[in-house]
């Protein structure tokens, strides 16, 4: 028979199975026990729609047959079995979900570690097993094939007999070497024990003959042993078991092996629902982004079962995009199982499973707020950006919802602060939520712009997020408090006497500001006598709804039409460079307008934003260090 070459990508993991380390290989049978498990779901599900095919649940079954002598493990299933082309499809390559975050994994490291935890899919049969036989007939077709692989070679494909469909994979159990054994995997109390830890809540009974003893008849004493088939797992999935039958590590467990995180979970939360609509839902929040996560590429949904059948592997209608995040399933009895996509969208009893899901979702996680700050503070790391996300989309729609799930760093508490914590410290006459936008918290607390606050001992948010600005537009003010922007809002911080002085300079020194602003020749809309500064002479600021921070932002998208703030620059008049500025206003007017520039590139540079010339620049700085 022909040998077919596997592709590259199958050829390495292939590689990693078949050098893996001692302790996983024992999850080959969870990975070969969940695909018969899929593969009768698929045709469960397809009786169920066609209605007619005179199959039975009670009809299916997975069957483990350890063969001691033939030194053969068969796993055996009555499910959707495969074409020809599926079998070269479907073996022959990496395959979907599990297997190809795993993929992913293995371009960044050689950690073989990982495979304990991953769903490594079909190749993990090659831990334990030098020749792989699986004979296949597709439900419908009457006709079977055999494709079988000793490792990285290829394989071989061709016709077969097999009497009814489903499939049948038979693993040549390798032989044992002096520090590896592999005659465990053909012990019934092995293979039990591997059934329980990872395969219990399969819902199809995993079948095995097992030798069982008994008193001989007519005998009180002689014990005679038979074979009798039992079914292994206790088919209750785990989410139709009461929480207080289930571990933690029971959740952990589970979820890593479905949701292929080798991560625990931050938070599980479980519940139940009777009444308008009854269903169970396991859900987990994520210790740590997936690395599509904030890409295009994520798709965000549920697993849907529909009376412990799952119908949909990702139900997006069941998750907000705010709450994207949450990995897990709803079982639902409510749903009909003949339902297409599009009518499941319009479903009532899934819009009802939704807002009960979301009130469930945001209700823990400010329990979480509340009770472990320290776990809240990881996850908002991971996913804070989503919920702010949220608050800006759909023009603001839920931010009544998600805003006080939000954290920003504090200036005078040195950690992320809620916008409820902020406003209980704000001082007795102070009127608004104060922020600073900038790269990161180190940059921004060099601002000098933030000097003024600091000096009047207000706290201030600190953005560094590019959307935080946005969403704080969208949220407008918090519990009646506006927020302003320290570097470019009026704050109105001034006392009368202050406001009075402000005018007096404005007026004195009005020549000096209009020169400089020529001199600027059209790069600011203003220069004024700054409010702000303390101990720096320049800084710039902002006029009207674009910000400069929010300049930055919109200006880096793709595509997009490019955007300016009306840039200000305000110059601090009780600094020394200032009194330079008035004195050359008369004396030497050509370098007030070359000091001028250097200020507002200083300024510029203070805020992160591209100098226009940074040759002229660093020329003119040599000039004056060489005066
Ligand atoms: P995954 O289960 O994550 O898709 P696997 O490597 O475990 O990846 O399996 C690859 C594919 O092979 C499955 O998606 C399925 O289409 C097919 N397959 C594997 N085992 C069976 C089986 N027992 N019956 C039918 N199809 C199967
Ligand atoms: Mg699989």
């Amino acid at each position: 028979m022909v040998m077919k070459q596997f592709k590259a990508e199958s050829k390495r993991l292939l590689e990693l199975m078949i050098h893996s380390i001692y302790t996983h290989r024992e999850i080959f049978l969870r990975e070969l026990l969940s695909n018969s498990s899929d593969a009768i779901d698929k045709l469960y599900y397809k009786t169920l729609q066609d209605g007619d095919t005179g199959l039975n649940r009670d009809d299916f079954f997975i069957r483990i047959i350890p063969d001691k002598q033939a030194r053969t493990l068969t796993i055996e299933d009555n499910g959707c079995g495969m074409t020809k082309e599926e079998l070269e499809n479907n073996l022959g390559v990496i395959a979907k979900s599990g297997s190809l975050n795993f993929k992913k994994d293995l371009e960044k490291t050689d950690e073989i570690e990982i495979i304990g935890q991953f769903g490594v899919g079909f190749y993990s049969a090659f831990m334990v097993s030098d020749c792989v036989t699986v004979e296949s007939r597709a439900y419908g077709s009457d006709e079977a094939w055999c494709w079988q692989s000793k490792g990285v070679e290829g394989y071989t494909i061709g016709a077969c007999e097999k009497e009814n469909h489903g499939t049948k994979i038979v693993l040549s159990i390798k032989p044992s070497s002096e520090e590896e054994s592999y005659e465990e995997f053909l012990e019934e109390h092995r293979i039990r024990s591997i059934v329980k830890k990872y395969s219990d809540y399969i819902r199809y009974p995993i079948l095995m003959e097992v030798e069982k003893s008994r008193l001989k008849e007519g005998s009180d004493e002689e014990r005679e042993t038979y074979r009798e088939e039992e079914t292994l797992n206790s088919m209750v999935p785990i989410w139709r078991k009461n929480k207080n039958e289930i571990t933690q590590e029971e959740y952990e467990q589970f979820y890593r092996e479905k949701f292929y995180d080798y991560e625990a979970p931050l938070k599980v939360i479980h519940t139940s629902t009777e009444g308008v609509s009854t269903y169970n839902a396991l859900l987990f929040i994520p210790a740590k982004a997936p690395y599509d996560y904030y890409t295009k590429e994520y798709e965000k949904g549920l697993q849907l079962y529909s009376n412990g059948v799952m119908i949909m592997e990702k139900c997006a209608d069941l998750l907000p995009d705010y709450f994207s995040f949450v990995r897990g399933l709803v079982d639902s009895q409510d749903l009909s199982l003949n339902i297409s996509r599009e009518m499941l969208q319009h479903d009532r009893q899934l819009k009802l499973i939704e807002g009960r899901l979301e009130k469930k979702i945001k209700s823990e996680l400010e329990l979480m707020l509340k009770n472990d700050r320290e776990n809240y503070e990881k996850f908002f790391s991971s996913f804070g950006l989503q919920l702010k996300y949220g608050i800006y989309s759909d023009f603001g729609q839920h931010k009544e919802l998600l805003q006080d799930l939000l954290l920003f760093y504090s200036s005078s508490e040195k950690k992320p602060v809620t916008l409820k914590e902020y406003v209980s410290r704000m001082k007795e006459d102070q009127k608004d939520i104060y922020f600073v936008s900038g790269e990161s918290v180190n940059r921004i607390e060099q601002l000098p712009q933030t000097e003024l606050l600091r000096e009047k001992g207000l706290e201030m948010l600190y953005l560094t997020d590019q959307v935080d600005e946005f969403a704080l537009r969208m949220l407008h003010a918090y519990e009646e408090h506006e927020f302003k922007n320290v570097s470019s809002d009026d704050l109105g911080l001034e006392t009368e006497e202050e406001k009075k002085a402000a005018e007096q300079q404005k007026e004195e020194y009005k020549d000096l500001l209009e020169s400089v602003q020529k001199a600027l020749d059209g790069k600011v809309k203003s220069v004024i006598v700054s409010q702000r500064l303390k101990s720096h002479p320049v800084c710039l600021s902002s006029e009207g709804a674009i910000s400069l921070e929010m300049e930055k932002v919109l200006n880096a998208m793709p595509n997009a039409e490019k955007v300016q703030a009306q840039r200000v620059l305000e110059l601090n008049p009780s600094h020394p460079v200032f009194n330079v500025l008035k004195k050359l206003q008369q004396s030497n007017p050509e370098k007030l307008s070359e000091y001028t520039q250097l200020l507002y590139t200083q300024a510029l540079l203070i805020e992160g934003l591209p100098i226009e010339d940074p040759v002229a620049f660093s020329n003119q700085i040599c000039n004056l260090m060489a005066e």
